[in-house]
């Protein structure tokens, strides 16, 4: 049961924040602190114990959970596979339908991300406030729908194949869909210290996290919330002077007698530091949608104009486009955070150009119509980071599109030499324009070129690519094509046999490239790829007496060739 709001709650100003010097007068300090933090940090290095030992487990024996991420749910529905990160994602949401945001504030490493940089930042005499926006804060629930809806929808209505659904609850690849380490630690620095300095504390978890969005939908009609005994409550203040998550405490509970904001992640702050002891976590009924007395609820305010608004959701959108997969590096958060930086320089930038006296956070960039040093830095910046989102837009743009073009070539001339021709002019621009040629970029360089008969750039293109990612298995393909086309048979070979390595063949795969290999072997006797690849292949067809007889001969051949002995150890190993 919700407590009804004392009278001294019920008296609060509309918008009041923590009242400084209510606390003294009370007998409690001024500055409210929380005890909870040291336990939310030991959960969150018990999370990770827990990661650790996840990562020692997959080291010992090659194979352990796939990846738990909630980002693997989306991925999972969109190949019809359910993985542990589909699961875990299930899970958390059925939990959060009972308890709250638990997750986000006790085990979530992005919201202990955001609190570090917040502390750090703090002690850097840097305390952000938080920007308010109506349709930015849309941008989560926006993000849920591409990461989760869109594919399983695309998935049922799609041309595409439609796979049965498959448990893949285990990986022997645990690193297989991680960003590279340069990457994952820009996500870190961006989605914590960037986005809390320019955003407030959780500005991430606010105008990012699409996890966030639908843990806050199920929120909503948790029973699981932070309740007051109103008669405790002084209405001091001190509940959301010490809450990070920009929930006002003291005038929900005040209202309502429980907190409804679904940005409250159950941290247990404010319980914490209530000088009163007037608020806990409890179960009881939903709150009412008006306050119980029948006052309105107060009008929220925002920081930002209708058509800044606008300004702001339609670049940030733009942006987090152009920042997706841009050049196959950066990760859907990353690109969100991008994207909400983006709309915020245009609005920025918009109002250095206009405002007569301009702050932004705590610092002033106009003051009488001229800007300070800041606020000329604040110009450079916004504009400097705008260019670059509309110079990843045109790189996305061209690579999409040259792909596009590609893959939907149609088999008769002269149209398919039409159409790979447009592909490579958008492949090209994506490559001169681009800051990095991606191998996904090289692999659609290569195939086109080949597509064209210009082998030689076709060629280099494709060795780019398969040196970038060896497993990169088309543009091996393709590059074997060439190299058998042109009669370079011994370098065919190596190539093939990088690709066993990589990736060794399943039986299917092995009946397929038999006549080459034993094309290869005839005509190369003092190669020694071309012995590997057949006793591979015999291997992979269940034949391992032929492959361990046929190894053993290349063996006196080529005496201690390591690759042969190394495979010849596995053939026998695997008769056991
Ligand atoms: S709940 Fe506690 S900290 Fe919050 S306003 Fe009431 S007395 Fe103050
Ligand atoms: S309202 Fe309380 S429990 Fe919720 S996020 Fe704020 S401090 Fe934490």
């Amino acid at each position: 049961m919700a407590a009804t709001p004392s009278a001294t709650a019920r008296d609060l100003p509309r918008a009041s924040e923590h009242r400084a010097g209510c606390g003294p007068e009370a007998g409690v300090p001024a500055s409210p602190r929380s005890t909870r933090g040291r336990w939310r940090a030991a959960v969150l290095v018990a999370v990770h114990a827990v990661i650790a030992v996840r990562v020692a487990h997959w080291l010992a024996t090659e194979r352990t959970l796939s990846a738990l991420e909630p980002s693997e749910a989306g991925h999972s529905l969109a190949q019809g596979v359910i993985n542990a990160g589909l699961v875990f994602m299930v899970l958390l949401t059925l939990s959060t339908l009972v308890v709250g945001r638990f997750f986000c504030g006790w085990a979530c490493h992005l919201v202990a991300l955001q609190d570090g940089a917040a502390w750090l930042l703090g002690r850097l005499g840097l305390r952000p406030r938080p920007l308010r926006s109506r349709l930015l804060a849309w941008l989560p629930a926006v993000a849920a729908l591409e990461m989760f809806v869109v594919p399983s929808v695309l998935r049922m209505v799609g041309d595409g194949p439609r796979p049965a659904w498959q448990w893949h609850l285990f990986t022997d690849d645990l690193w297989a869909r991680f960003p590279d380490w340069p990457v994952a630690l820009a996500t870190f620095v961006v989605c914590g210290f960037v986005a809390v300095w320019l955003l407030g504390a959780k500005g991430f978890c606010t105008y990012a996290c699409p996890y966030g969005a639908i843990f806050g939908l199920a929120d909503r009609v948790a029973p699981g919330r932070i309740r007051v005994d109103a008669d405790a409550c002084e209405g001091c203040g001190h509940c959301t002077a010490v809450c990070t998550s920009n929930v006002v405490v003291h005038r929900e509970v005040a209202l309502f007698g429980q907190v409804t904001d679904p940005g409250c992640m159950k941290c247990m702050d404010c319980v914490s530091a209530c000088p009163k002891d007037a608020l806990s976590f409890g179960f009881g009924s939903l709150p009412p949608k008006r306050p119980a007395d029948g006052r309105a609820k107060p009008a929220r305010t925002f920081d930002f104009s209708w058509p800044e608004e606008f300004l702001l959701g339609s670049v940030s959108l733009a942006s987090v486009w152009a920042f997706r997969g841009l050049y196959d590096q950066v990760p859907f958060l990353l690109s969100l955070a991008l994207g909400g930086f983006a709309g915020l320089a245009a609005v920025l930038g918009l109002r250095l150009a206009r405002r007569v006296e301009l702050r932004f956070q705590r610092s002033v960039l106009v003051s009488n119509g001229r800007w300070t040093p800041r606020g000329g830095v604040a110009f450079v910046a916004s504009c400097g980071f705008l260019l670059l989102a509309v110079h990843s837009a045109l790189v996305r743009f061209s690579a999409i599109e040259g792909e596009r073009l590609l893959r939907t070539a149609p088999g008769a001339e002269p149209q398919r030499t039409a159409a790979i021709e447009s592909a490579l002019v958008h492949l090209e621009r994506a490559r001169h324009l681009g800051l990095l040629v991606p191998k996904r970029l090289h692999n659609q360089l290569g195939q086109a070129y080949f597509g064209l008969g210009r082998e030689q750039e076709a060629e280099a293109d494709l060795r780019a690519a398969v040196e970038a990612d060896p497993t990169m298995t088309v543009a091996r393909e393709v590059l074997l094509e060439l190299l058998v086309r042109q009669e370079r048979l011994a370098q065919a070979a190596a190539v093939l046999w990088d690709q066993f390595e990589a990736a060794p063949p399943d039986a299917a795969q092995a009946a397929a490239r038999a006549p080459l290999v034993v094309r290869l072997v005839q005509e190369l006797p003092d190669a020694v790829e071309p012995r590997l690849c057949i006793a591979r292949i015999q291997l992979a067809l269940g034949d391992r007496d032929t492959a361990i007889t046929n190894l053993e001969r290349a063996l006196e051949r080529f005496p201690g060739e390591p690759r042969l002995v190394r495979l010849l150890d596995e053939a026998r190993a695997s008769e056991l």
